[in-house]
């Protein structure tokens, strides 16, 4: 690995506020979901540790447990027109997905570099 790391820095603090998981200053992001190639503060190359398609399978986890089980209460409960469901979820759904999306990526990627994860290791650095 070629920076050091500042254990000072809380990956969840880090996740949850959208900085740099080196420094904890430098913005995460140059974009909704683009990593910024290298942070501003630290300098850290940022965008080779980027988790990729990670994220969104917990968002689809999380939003469809959340939203099926509150569909699903609302039709035993109270039966009400197909269209009712449609003006419910529809929105919950992309509000939900999308507001999700940036702070699971952020938190996956502060946890990843947290953990010196990558793509096809166990994250064990030891020989
Ligand atoms: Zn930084």
């Amino acid at each position: 690995m070629a920076e050091s790391k500042q254990p000072s820095v809380s990956p969840f603090r880090a996740g949850i506020t959208f900085r740099c998981p080196v420094c904890g200053k430098g913005k995460l992001f140059s974009g909704y979901l683009k990593v910024t190639p290298q942070c501003a503060v630290c300098g850290s190359a940022l965008a080779l540790q980027d988790p990729g398609d990670g994220p969104a399978v917990f968002v689809i986890l999380i939003i469809g447990f959340v939203v099926v089980g509150a569909a699903m209460f609302t039709e035993i409960i109270y039966s009400p027109p197909y269209w009712v469901h449609a003006v419910l979820w529809l929105p919950a759904i992309l509000g939900g997905s999308l507001g999700l999306l940036p702070l699971l990526k952020s938190l996956m990627f502060a946890a990843r570099y947290h953990f010196d994860a990558a793509e096809g290791t166990s994250g064990d650095t030891q020989p």
